[in-house]
């Protein structure tokens, strides 16, 4: 479903994405690790093009994703493409980013009714089957900081699933709630792999990744050093590196 191939990444001058190449199977679940800085978030960010990318491609459903191919060179799209493309991938982060002055109803109607141009009548209806799904739908009409965090995790999963994404992104989605909250929300995550989603996980829940993952994609300094099975990661490491790394989050 998603093709990475060769992606590179500068901030200035900092090279921080070095040529990452990933293919991520439809239905399938990638957990991502590595160290901080490693350039885990930069990659999300440039798979759902928050960031742009400066060499390489990224393909979904064998479809370039910001970029096309012109006279055997890469232009960016056009802004409202890389808007509709966009579409089809979710994004969670660690700070659920809710809109505080909206109810969790409208935090989840609010997209599909601006973008997509679904009714209210019929973005409702899909809302409160999400909200059933995660968990919440009695808390349809509370405000966000009424909520738990791990509540409004699950509502920032909802409202990204309200635009029925071909792939979601999960950006350290537990690291920022209190420890008793974190079981909840991946709960929710393990129901939408189990359910056949297409998933790339940035986690340092390594007892998820080994339950959930298909692959285990390990970064360090922009590149990724090794990947394989959750058993050959995290039970028979290549990497010096990755047993560093895996020493440290245990
Ligand atoms: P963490 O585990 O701490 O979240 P990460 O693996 O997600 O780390 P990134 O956030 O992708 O790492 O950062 C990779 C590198 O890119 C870091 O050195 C960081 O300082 C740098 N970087 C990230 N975002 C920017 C930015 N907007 N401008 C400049 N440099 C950035
Ligand atoms: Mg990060």
């Amino acid at each position: 479903l998603l093709d990475i191939s060769e992606v590179h990444k500068f901030y200035a001058n900092h090279h921080v994405l070095q040529g990452v190449s990933l293919q991520v199977p439809e239905g399938t679940v990638a957990c991502l690790l590595g160290p901080s800085g490693s350039g885990k978030s930069t990659l999300l960010r440039c798979i759902n093009h928050l960031e742009s990318i400066d060499a390489g491609r990224i393909t979904m459903d064998g479809t370039t994703l910001a970029y096309e191919e012109r006279n055997g060179q890469m232009h960016q799209r056009p802004r409202a493409k890389v808007d509709k493309q966009r579409q089809d991938i979710g994004m969670v982060f660690q700070h659920f980013n809710l809109f505080p002055h909206y109810t969790v109803l409208q935090n989840i109607t609010l997209a599909p009714s601006l973008l997509k141009k679904a009714s209210k009548a019929k973005a409702t209806a899909r809302a409160l089957e999400l909200l059933e799904k995660v968990g919440l739908a009695d808390k349809r009409n509370a405000y966000p900081s009424s909520l738990s965090g791990g509540q409004q995790q699950r509502v920032a999963i909802a409202r990204a699933l309200a635009m029925e994404p071909k792939v979601m992104l999960f950006d350290e989605p537990t690291s920022a709630l209190d420890p008793e909250l974190v079981g909840e929300v991946l709960k929710v995550m393990k129901d939408l792999a189990a359910g056949g989603m297409t998933m790339i996980v940035v986690t340092h829940e390594m007892s998820f990744a080994r339950e959930v993952a298909d692959s285990v994609v390990v970064m360090d300094g922009g590149v990724i050093i090794e990947s394989g099975t959750p058993a050959a990661i995290f039970d028979n490491p290549q990497q010096e590196r990755t047993r560093d790394f895996l020493r440290h989050v245990r």
